[in-house]
């Protein structure tokens, strides 16, 4: 049996290249349902174990070395990758230290071809909108969506589209999109406006879209899972945290450690916490109403790339939270920034979305929810660059409403010899006085 869509509400299935996004029959959303009988003769920790560091396309990617989990029936010629994955798992004891954990890593998604996690994504969603002979991809970004679907449409020979918000954009990320040749459209509506309006649009001219109502985006990231375990030596942490925006990172992260449990690849599930920041923590006031229904709110939030207040997958978040008995949380600017400040100094960094990893891992430690002696790994979805203003002005010191915890600060000089080590002796004694 091959591949098909299925709806996660009322189990209709729908062959694999039908050009759909939700339920024909409900409206439910889409999952890519393989065979995982036929994958259980195939796949086992020794081949893919056997594929790491691989030089050959696809296995070369960490998306890819998962195939017969991802697509398992595209040609190899026909994938459309960087590639992608492979991304470091830091093990950081200082941090540990500060969130207050034993034993903390550092999952970077920040390390992809384009800065984000996105791309794992993109590398699934490109490769299917080819394989459907589709020649215009569009998406809603907040910026990071954006930049990975510009690069991965101009790779494979399609049109990229992007509806961005006309304000509040990350420069790197909007100038990811721009430098990449993608058609980019700045609209005066936020992000839940435009992903409305890019599936009104998509409708009307058989554009393809590639946020992550997208199936196939999904299937790309939860090998941010599978990779994580590998990495671990099959070994499941007790945690898993995660920052939740769109809720596709979540959701895909559920299907996929839900799909190596059935495979036998591993014999527990981890925990999942989801980090929301609090002016646009939808699924947190669901998580607190023991998600009786999902109140769309208008966000606000420094963490741009989670400032969203309607997530398109929130049945599928919940469905993972309920099969990892997961957790949501939610951090203020204030925590998220601080968080960033402690990752950055480390020689990490991330974007200020990432940092609600460990800003929530801290949270629930001091909460009781996740125990010190628990094994911790939290995902950093996006590159320190994406975002330099937001880092500026932390150590700067000039946000609204945010009071830099750990600034470093930028000094000024002449040029003049005398006054440079005059400001390099104090800088030191500074360091030793903390
Ligand atoms: C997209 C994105 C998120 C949010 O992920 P969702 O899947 O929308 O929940 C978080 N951080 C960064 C850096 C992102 O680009
Ligand atoms: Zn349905």
């Amino acid at each position: 049996m091959t591949s098909r869509l299925q709806c996660m509400d009322c189990t209709t299935t729908y062959p694999i290249d039908t050009v759909t996004y939700t339920c024909a029959a409900c409206g439910g959303l889409l999952d890519v349902q393989h065979d995982l009988d036929a994958a259980k003769k195939t796949v086992s920790r020794a081949l893919f174990d056997d594929r790491l560091g691989s030089l050959s396309a696809p296995y070369n990617s960490g998306v890819w070395r998962y195939k017969e989990l991802v697509h398992p029936t595209v040609p190899d010629e026909q994938v459309v990758s960087k590639p992608e994955g492979n991304t470091n798992l830091y093990h950081v004891p200082e941090l540990a230290r500060w969130s207050g954990v034993d034993t903390l890593y550092l999952k970077h998604e920040g390390e992809n071809p384009t800065g984000s996690f996105k791309d794992r994504g993109m590398t699934g969603g490109v490769t299917h909108a080819r394989l459907l002979g589709m020649t215009r991809v569009a998406c809603a970004s907040t910026g990071n969506t954006s930049a990975s679907l510009a690069a991965y449409a101009t790779q494979a020979g399609l049109q990229g589209i992007i509806f961005f918000e006309n304000k509040n954009i990350a420069l790197g990320k909007l100038s990811q999109a721009i430098a990449y040749g993608a058609t980019c459209v700045q609209i005066n509506a936020d992000f839940d406006r435009n992903l409305a309006l890019v599936r009104e649009v998509a409708e009307e001219t058989g554009i393809y879209v590639l946020n992550s109502v997208n199936p196939f985006r999904l299937e790309g990231q939860k090998t941010i899972m599978f990779e994580t375990i590998q990495q671990l030596r099959w070994q499941v942490p007790d945690w898993i945290v995660v920052p939740g925006g769109n809720l596709g990172n979540s959701s895909a992260f559920g299907k996929g450690l839900n799909e190596f449990y059935q495979l036998g690849l591993i014999d527990k599930m981890p925990r999942i916490a989801i980090i929301q920041a609090a002016g646009a923590n939808p699924l947190y006031q669901s998580f607190q109403r023991d998600f009786d229904d999902l109140q769309p709110i208008k966000a606000q939030t420094i963490a741009s790339a989670i400032k969203i207040g309607n997530p398109v997958n929130y049945k599928k978040a919940v469905r993972t939270l309920r099969w990892t008995n997961g957790v949501v949380a939610e951090v203020t600017d204030q925590q998220i920034m601080d968080a960033k400040a402690q990752i950055d100094g480390r020689g990490i960094g991330c974007e200020p979305a990432s940092a609600c990893s460990l800003a929530g891992v801290k949270k629930l430690v001091a909460e009781g929810v996740i125990g010190r002696g628990d094994s911790v790994v939290g995902v950093l979805t996006g590159h320190l660059l994406k975002d330099p203003d937001a880092t500026i002005s932390y150590h700067t010191d000039s946000l609204n409403n945010i009071r830099a915890q750990y600034p470093n600060r930028l000094h000024q000089a002449e040029g003049d010899a005398a006054q440079i080590i005059d400001i390099l002796n104090r800088a030191r004694s500074a360091e030793y006085a903390d």
